[in-house]
């Protein structure tokens, strides 16, 4: 949809309109806060020069300041004199295809950001500015020696060296090897051109590109009936240009990779290109090495990238000379003009969610792609999203694959759960480490294996425990765990409006210890361990140690190489680990509790303890892990022991529709921040009352919660306060956001305004 330019009372600037009545209109997606398209008159010197998916700089309001833009699309419509011209064609290609167009104006829509400010974000910074491209000159002669020579009657020596280099060349030659060889600069090279002798040619070129193939190296068993099932699946879809949500579901080592791999070959044997999705992890190198091993023609596009590197990656993929391209999260969009698959490896990986702003999730875009070009999308978990598993459960394009046993006959691991509460009151005081827990460890050393234990902070590393008796701050009314604020000091529900001041000491006067923050939990488990295993070679890995990806990838080589036996760590030692001498996994705390702010806390537990269960012997042998807990009967430990999926999402979902929370129900938080506090709730009041109008005008199902403050109340100097929408559906929510985006939003005065669609936590 195309809006015109406003202003249209401005005087005429414009010359007479010429001969023909028609001219050619760009439409362009400023990259600003605005919603509007506008349309620009093309200058005719500029015609041959645009295509939709460059970037224009265009005229912007009454200043007519100079503006960035994307153009989106190209038409002839009749002359009108108010039509501002855009000023320059920045790129001399294309940084969006149509699809990416498209797809850009959905992200724009659903997560409800100027469409200019989502092109921006679908291409990395050194694509935009050609890092990595150098622009190359080359001069050909025009005309034979001769006739230059009958032309002009004294040629200079400078220009008959260069005419005659260049007529024995018979190529184009570099205008700089020129310039060593034989000493001819840009002003002989010049002259030459005006008077016709010459012709220059520029042209950019790539510096050498990042080559990531590798020989192949090919396993040579054979894929097991389901396993094969799920690449035919697959590959149906794609002869049949089918869209298709096809959920790999497959416990850990039960081949899901190998899936995905035969099914991208697939794809690439039939002349297409494939996109695999994987989390943003620490070891994303380790799965990518084991990947690239079997792909040729492989892009791989990670954090790690330097910026010329990103670039070129980008244009090889545009090209069609890379086949398959392997990424986190903005490898989604990936220019491939063939796609013909998608794979998103661990799809329910919190680590999909952009936190920046547009916010989106690379997995719901990548469906969305996935839609838009009428390909199949695979889905890969151990524990499939609530989102995806409720979505499978109601709709047709979903299709369920599952892979239910390990391959190789590998047995699943023996979890066992201990709970702590009757530890914490034996007689022998309280242990971050059990007494299961230690002997298990015992007697992995012994064996001279390796364990992993983990420490979950996911879901309350908000609040503060006491590590002496396991004391944690508890709303006297609501059962949830109380928010520390650490501005103020104070613990607060965020379910009531329960309040109070956070003790220094333990409550239990007996006790008397020390309540800690939870994230200072690893240091402690790493004390109380060197204490009663002082000859184990201890890693810690956490998010607070870990700053940086080198740090932590050579502590995994060392645990890798067996240099040290026990990893302790946070969820992030969790992911993507395939250490074949672990043989034993502990989980310091997988408590959960049904917090508002964190609705996906069970949801992340059982997940964790799944996935640290898939770690324990991958390889040889039965693995064992032990579960601490203080809530052994809640149903994600209960379940994640029996490993049972299935009846763990179908109780959660039942929960979710209870209380109203996603994925039954579709959210979407508006948070509003400024340094005036009492202002800023006015303007949350102002702008909910709005909300619930619009809602109402359109007959939509929706109820708008709030203003509150955020639980985070006041980040960097600004008051915090948030709407919670609520819809029943997400086309009420889409009807909503569509009427109050624009005006409403724009009308709003706050320093910050953040519209999160479908967000994944609430703090
Ligand atoms: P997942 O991705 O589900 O955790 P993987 O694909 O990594 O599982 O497979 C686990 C291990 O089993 C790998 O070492 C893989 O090479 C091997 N494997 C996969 N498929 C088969 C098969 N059909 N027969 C034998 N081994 C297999
Ligand atoms: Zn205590
Ligand atoms: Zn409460």
């Amino acid at each position: 949809m195309v809006r015109k330019q406003h202003q249209p009372y401005l005087p005429s600037l414009q010359p007479d309109p010429p001969e023909t009545s028609e001219r050619r209109v760009a439409a362009v997606a400023t990259i600003t806060p605005t919603d509007k398209i506008y349309s620009y008159a093309v200058p005719s010197e500029l015609a041959d020069l645009l295509g939709a998916g460059q970037r224009v700089e265009v005229p912007l309001g009454r200043q007519n300041r100079p503006t960035l833009g994307f153009c989106v699309g190209l038409s002839t419509e009749p002359w009108t004199s108010t039509l501002k011209p855009i000023l320059r064609v920045v790129d001399d290609a294309p940084l969006l295809d149509a699809s990416l167009i498209e797809l850009a104006r959905w992200i724009s829509r659903y997560y409800c950001c100027p469409p200019g400010r989502a092109m921006a974000a679908m291409v990395p910074e050194p694509v935009r500015s050609k890092s990595g491209w150098r622009k190359i000159r080359r001069v050909r002669a025009a005309k034979p020696l001769a006739e230059i020579e009958s032309e002009a009657r004294r040629l200079g020596p400078k220009q008959r060296r260069l005419i005659e280099h260049l007529v024995a060349a018979n190529e184009p030659v570099d205008a700089n090897v020129l310039q060593n060889d034989i000493g001819c600069g840009c002003a002989t090279i010049k002259t030459a051109a005006q008077r016709g002798w010459v012709v220059v040619e520029t042209a950019h070129e790539p510096v050498c590109g990042p080559n990531f193939d590798r020989p192949i190296a090919d396993p040579d068993f054979e894929l097991t009936p389901d396993q094969r099932h799920a690449v035919e699946e697959s590959r149906r879809a794609v002869d049949e240009e089918r869209f298709q949500v096809l959920v790999l579901f497959g416990v850990a080592g039960s081949g899901k990779t190998e899936v995905y791999v035969r099914a991208i070959r697939d794809v690439v044997a039939r002349g297409r290109q494939a996109i695999m999705l994987v989390p943003e992890i620490a070891l994303t190198t380790q799965l990518v090495d084991r990947l690239a091993r079997r792909f040729s023609n492989l892009a791989v596009i990670h954090s790690g990238l330097t910026g010329v590197q990103r670039s070129l990656v980008w244009s090889d993929i545009a090209s069609g000379r890379k086949r398959v391209i392997i990424g986190t999260r903005s490898a989604v969009f990936a220019p491939a003009p063939d796609l013909g698959l998608i794979v998103v490896d661990e799809e329910q990986d919190g680590s999909y969610e952009n936190l920046q702003s547009p916010r989106f999730h690379s997995r719901d875009v990548a469906i969305v792609r996935a839609s838009q070009a009428s390909i199949p999308v695979l889905l890969g978990s151990a524990t499939p999203s609530l989102e995806t598993w409720h979505n499978a459960r109601r709709m047709s394009h979903y299709k369920v694959l599952s892979l239910p046993r390990r391959v190789a006959g590998l047995p699943m691991p023996r979890v066992h759960v201990v709970p702590m509460q009757a530890e914490r009151h034996s007689r022998r005081g309280f242990h971050v480490l059990s007494q299961p827990m230690e002997y298990q460890l015992r007697e992995t050393l012994a064996q001279g294996e390796q364990a992993v234990l983990l420490m979950n902070r996911r879901g309350y590393s908000s609040t503060i425990f006491c590590p002496r008796c396991g004391w944690m701050a508890v709303c006297p009314h609501c059962d949830v765990h109380l928010v520390f604020h650490q501005i103020s000091g104070i613990l607060r529900c965020h379910r009531c409006s329960h309040r109070e001041k956070a003790p220094e000491t333990c409550p239990d006067t007996s006790c008397g210890g020390t309540p800690l923050r939870f994230g200072e939990g690893t240091q402690r488990v790493e004390e109380e361990l060197l204490r009663k295993f002082p000859e184990a070679r201890v890693a810690r890995a956490d998010s607070d140690t870990m700053l940086r990806g080198e740090q932590y990838e050579e502590l995994i080589r060392r645990f890798e190489s067996g240099e040290l036996n026990v990893l302790v760590g946070t969820q992030m030692i969790a992911k993507g680990l395939d250490f074949p001498l672990v043989s034993f996994v502990g989980v310091i705390n997988a408590d959960t509790t049904m917090m508002v702010s964190d609705f996906r806390a069970s949801e992340r537990t059982f997940q964790l303890i799944t996935q640290v269960a898939g770690r324990a012997g991958r390889a040889r042998g039965q693995g064992i892990v032990i579960v601490q807990t203080d809530t052994p009967d809640l149903p994600p430990i209960r379940l994640a022991v029996k490993h049972d999926y299935e009846a763990f999402a179908t109780q959660e979902l039942e929960l979710r529709a209870k209380l109203k929370l996603p994925p039954v129900y579709r959210l979407t938080r508006i948070v509003l921040s400024d340094p005036n506090d009492s202002k800023v709730q006015t303007e949350a009041k102002k702008l909910a009352e709005a909300v619930r109008e619009a809602a109402e005008a359109m007959g939509a199902k929706l109820a708008c919660n709030g203003p509150e403050r955020c639980p985070v109340q006041r980040e960097r100097q600004h008051y915090r306060w948030e709407l919670l929408l609520r819809a029943q559906s997400a086309e009420d929510m889409q009807r909503v956001l569509d009427r109050i985006r624009g005006k409403t939003l724009q009308g709003v005065r706050a320093k910050r305004l953040v519209v999160d669609v479908d967000p994944i936590s609430l703090m």
